[in-house]
């Protein structure tokens, strides 16, 4: 199977066909229709065999996440979904690979709705990136500047279930007596395939000042928005959301670890006026949570119950670290 049967039989008709792609996969490039009075937002993302995930990871989890990391871009910059390119580098074009790569990353472009419209395929050390491409109304898309003090900080779902999930994964102890396979499976759902937070990015448009998306933990990624935005910010660490299997499977030292340290929960973190979080809960169909809000000065602050100060590691993880 050379280059170009490879891209006919896995990725041709991945997608259906959308109606603002005039040209897609076939020729030198494809051509795109955006809608009148908005503006295209793009966001591309790799995954590398060895660094983002193991080797042996189900080729099915491995194309779904490689989609849903660009589509939480996409959301959290409160964008709609339409269209998508992949570069794909392989060792061999082994055909139970692709077929499950394939059935993962198309499950979930059908799903958001968005077209794959083209590609590069090359030989050498598995690595996938994904450059996906959506729209927002002119002036519209929601950054990470705009926080300011007063602001509610929100989080959508929950946080600490993938992070939680690989702990696990990894042979460490959940403790807490024995863990129902259900729950395990849910927190493993929820490492190996996200639902990027699309709907909510959408909903969230004219109601808040500053968003991101939870790639790298909370800490980490919230003072991303800090830095942008120059301000600080108090969590409050006993506010911040867990699922059920969560609760059951971990310990209560290593939650606050998980839930702010740790990345991979791909939920949204909201700046915006208290006044406008129940209008926001109403349009979502999801649990919105406050858990802290943005304050003067640069620090982020994670504040225990009895509102004393708790020390953390403020940073995600960083490549070239
Ligand atoms: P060129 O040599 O002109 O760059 P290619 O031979 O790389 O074109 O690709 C042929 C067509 O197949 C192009 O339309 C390209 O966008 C598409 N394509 C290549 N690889 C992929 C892929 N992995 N997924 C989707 N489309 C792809
Ligand atoms: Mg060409």
């Amino acid at each position: 199977m050379d280059e170009f049967e490879l891209i006919r039989r896995y990725f041709a008709k991945l997608t259906p066909p959308r109606n603002d792609v005039a040209l897609g996969i076939g020729d030198d490039a494809a051509v795109l229709t955006p809608p009148r009075g908005h503006e295209v937002v793009v966001t591309t993302d790799t995954l590398v065999a060895g660094r983002h995930f193991p080797d042996d990871t189900d080729p099915q989890a491995v194309g779904w996440k490689a989609l849903a990391v660009n589509l939480s871009d996409l959301a959290a910059m409160g964008a709609e979904p339409r269209w998508f390119t992949l570069a794909l580098t392989l060792r061999m074009a082994d055909p139970e690979w692709l077929a499950g790569f394939a059935a993962g990353l198309g499950a979930l472009a059908r799903e958001a709705g968005i077209a794959l419209v083209g590609g590069d395929t090359t030989q050498g050390p598995l690595s996938i990136t994904i450059t996906a491409m959506g729209t927002v109304p002119a002036g519209k898309a929601i950054r990470r500047t705009g926080a300011k003090v007063g602001d509610a900080i929100c989080v959508t779902g929950t946080l600490g279930d993938a992070a939680l999930a690989l702990k696990l994964g990894q042979g460490e102890s959940g403790g807490r007596g024995e863990s129902s396979s259900a729950e395990l499976e849910s927190l493993r759902l929820r490492l190996n395939r996200p639902w990027p937070r699309i709907a909510a990015g959408a909903a969230v448009r004219g109601l808040a000042h500053a968003a991101i998306d939870l790639s790298d933990g909370l800490a980490g990624d919230l003072g991303h928005i800090l830095a942008a935005s120059k301000v600080g910010a108090e969590i409050d660490a006993t506010r911040l959301p867990m699922s059920p299997a969560f609760k059951a499977l971990s310990e209560p030292e290593q939650r606050l670890a998980l839930q702010v340290s740790a990345g991979d929960d791909y939920e949204l973190c909201i700046c915006l006026p208290p006044a406008n979080i129940r209008k926001l809960q109403a349009r979502l169909e999801m649990p919105l949570t406050q858990v802290g809000r943005i304050v003067r000065g640069k620090a982020l602050t994670l504040l225990d119950s009895h509102g004393k100060t708790i020390a953390l590691e403020p940073y995600g993880y960083r490549h070239f670290a």
